[in-house]
């Protein structure tokens, strides 16, 4: 065999691409001199910085890092600036979707999205909601967390590429109302685990004797719980439909409430793009899957569901070393119906829709229930991030047609050929000699 010839094309070949990859590499320092720092504290201190932008640096990370990160959130017009200044400085990273007027009593959906733009390009959605239950408070500061997080890893290098080939929602308060009950000291304890929006149907205390006699009072028999409220198997279990003044109680009739005829306008007007769902509760440490309110029938998808449904718990799990499972919520929690994740899993054909309930794993007094201690808040951010990336790199796998198991396989494969084709140039050269 000839040898010489094929010396010359792989010298040529292997020069170019050391001056292709010293080119991309001067494009890349290029690039992140000229991108903000607030984010990738991995990389920050490398890179020389003049005393303003050291000052500004310093505000953001005060900002980012102490004012609203790993806190309960008692007060979310925080929240809004927050959002507000980060959308401010990475227009092109984060924009913030407004629905005006959306609860009983006015209030907004602010809606995070995240991903780089790049016009012409249509990329999946996943899509993310916390707070429907209001009183679940480590929800709030998990999707304030991921938002960062997100960001964090795109300037840092990590999972860049999860804003640049996914658009993410991210809407950390969807149900405004009911917060605002859980924050105001005056409405005592029920108020701080209120569940619920707070509609006022005039009906209710007309009825309401009849179903629950000695609560005629308007106020402890306000709202309807919003995860009982979509229209999939509306009322399925029946005690939702009996008491108003329940904290379950489903509302008067099917998508009555309008933050789910809100949010099921958003996700229905995504189309196609809609790849995931995920609506974030605690507690109990376990993804579930659909249906919520029968195990004997399954979904058309169930299969590929539970698959990745049992991924994302296990991810979950190895960050930090707590057991969340996954299953469906009649097997390891208890049947419900009319909520969200079963109605995106039906009406919109989403394979990955998932409810995540959070930590604790258990009540008192074997845990801590809903509100574990505020130092914990960023492990569970850290271990939902990483649910989540699982999440994301399924959706990119099936986005390119593919599981990402086999995604894997074939990163492997190609791997293992690069190394024999190295050791192969590397036996020519030496050949060449
Ligand atoms: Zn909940």
């Amino acid at each position: 065999m000839e040898l010489t010839p094929l010396c010359v094309y792989l010298a040529i070949v292997f020069g170019a691409d050391e001056i292709a990859g010293l080119r991309q590499r001067n494009q890349e320092e290029l690039a992140s001199l000229r991108e903000p720092k607030w984010f990738g504290s991995q990389t920050k201190s490398k890179i020389q910085s003049s005393p303003k932008r050291q000052r500004r640096e310093a505000e953001w990370d005060d900002f980012l890092q102490k004012d609203i990160l790993g806190k309960y959130i008692t007060n979310y017009e925080t929240v809004e600036q927050w959002l507000e200044q980060l959308a401010a400085g990475t227009p092109h990273l984060i924009q913030l979707i407004r629905i005006q007027n959306v609860t009983f009593e006015g209030r907004q959906f602010t809606i995070a999205k995240l991903g780089q733009h790049a016009d012409n390009v249509v990329k999946p959605v996943i899509w993310i909601d916390a707070g429907i239950h209001p009183r679940e408070k480590l929800t709030q500061p998990t999707a304030i967390y991921l938002i960062y997080r997100l960001l964090d890893d795109y300037y840092s290098g990590t999972n860049k590429d999860l804003l640049e080939d996914i658009d993410w929602y991210i809407l950390p308060n969807i149900n405004p109302d009911g917060f605002a009950v859980t924050n105001d000291r005056s409405q005592g304890a029920q108020g701080a685990l209120w569940r619920k929006n707070v509609a006022a149907y005039p009906s209710y205390n007309n009825t309401g004797a009849e179903d629950n006699p000695g609560t005629r009072t308007a106020e402890p028999c306000r709202g309807v719980d919003l995860n009982r409220n979509f229209p999939e198997h509306w009322g399925y279990v029946p005690d939702h439909r009996v008491h108003h003044c329940a904290g379950t109680f489903a509302g008067p009739y099917a998508a009555s409430e309008n933050e789910t005829r809100t949010l099921m306008r958003v996700l229905e007007d995504m189309g196609d793009v809609l790849s995931a769902y995920v609506a974030m509760h605690t507690f109990s440490q376990i993804v579930t899957g659909s249906w919520a309110f029968i195990t004997d029938e399954r979904p058309r998808n169930a299969a590929e569901m539970d698959r990745v449904g049992k991924k994302i718990a296990a991810a979950i799990s190895d960050a930090h070393g707590r057991d969340y499972r996954y299953g469906l919520p009649p097997d390891i929690q208890y049947p419900y119906s009319g909520n969200a994740a079963d109605w995106v899993t039906s009406a919109l054909n989403v394979t990955f829709s998932y409810t995540l309930e959070l930590r604790d794993k258990d009540s008192f007094p074997n845990g801590r229930g809903h509100m574990i201690p505020e130092g914990d808040i960023i492990d569970v951010g850290e271990e939902t991030h990483a649910g989540m990336v699982v999440l994301a790199r399924e959706v990119l796998a099936k986005w390119n047609g593919e599981t990402a198991d086999a995604a894997q396989r074939a990163d492997a494969r190609s791997l293992n050929n690069f190394l024999a084709f190295v050791f192969v140039c590397f036996m020519q050269r030496a050949l060449c000699k």
